[in-house]
């Protein structure tokens, strides 16, 4: 299934996309895509709907997760990045927070911050959590994950690296979490280790990898991250960007009010953006 969240902001019905790729309204059945929405049993229960019998929606796509608890970022998890970025590959996950309140949808406007100089993309897969838990055994760890999504994880260089401290804050500025347009349940993602990422930067292919490069998988990490909290449901892990990042061009090459970014992955679909 294809699970999306429509409407303005703040405002945005559940929703299921059809065969015909049109999005069909939820609200009568579940309360929103997210929280409790993400359990097995609830999946389950949509999966039985006859949704041609449904409303469409139309309009603006919202984030396609609603109300999210954690928004958690990996860190130079592709090999091929860690090297354009002259940055050892870790032992261990890096591990850093967006701020939940800068998720929104996947074609809205992104605000570049005052004082930004080296805002910056990256095109990831999004892990979205179903079932809860802690101290969750690798083997065990698909079964706590309800799908994925495409995320830019927007950044800010300087905010990130030059300013002292953690990364989160060059991560978490408003707008700097585009996620969707659809969360894609894990039924209908055959090979999660195989998948396309791309992004262009007004129509210029700047990222352009597979999750065959990730060093710490899907799975790993949902088992690595439940060791240090409580995962639930609706949590969002976006697993680190391949190559192609605007800091790893030579010279370097951030964004800029005007530009526009479209970026996608196999099967979970595709986002655009323009810089505000
Ligand atoms: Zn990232």
């Amino acid at each position: 299934m294809k699970l999306l969240r429509v409407g303005p902001l703040g405002k945005e019905k559940p929703a299921i996309l059809d065969s015909d790729g049109l999005a069909r309204d939820l609200s009568g059945i579940v309360p929103d895509i997210g929280g409790d929405t993400l359990l097995p049993d609830r999946l389950n229960d949509i999966a039985r709907v006859d949704i041609s019998q449904l409303p469409i929606l139309t309009g603006r796509i919202g984030a396609c997760v609603g109300d999210v608890a954690k928004f958690i970022g990996i860190g130079l998890n592709y090999s091929d990045h860690a090297k354009e970025v002259g940055l050892p590959i870790p032992e261990e996950p890096i591990v850093f927070s967006k701020w939940t309140n800068c998720i929104c949808g996947p074609n809205d406007e992104v605000i570049k911050p005052k004082g930004s100089t080296k805002m910056d993309w990256e095109v990831e897969l999004g892990i979205v959590i179903g079932t809860p838990g802690v101290y969750i055994d690798e083997t065990d760890a698909e079964a706590h994950i309800a799908g994925y999504c495409v995320v830019n994880d927007l950044s800010e260089r300087a905010f990130q690296l030059e300013r002292g401290g953690q990364w989160d804050k060059g991560k978490g500025c408003e707008t700097f979490g585009p996620i969707g347009p659809w969360l894609v349940t894990k039924d209908e993602v055959a090979d999660v280790a195989n998948l396309s990422l791309w992004l262009d930067v007004n129509g210029t292919r700047y990222q352009d990898g597979n999750t065959k490069t990730l060093i710490f998988k899907p799975n790993f990490i949902v088992s690595y991250l439940s060791k240090f909290m409580k995962l639930q449901s609706g949590d969002i892990i976006c697993t680190g960007t391949p190559p192609g990042v605007g800091m790893g061009q030579q010279p370097p090459s951030y964004l800029e009010v005007g530009d526009s970014m479209n970026l996608g992955i196999t099967g979970l679909g595709e986002q655009s953006q323009t810089v505000i």
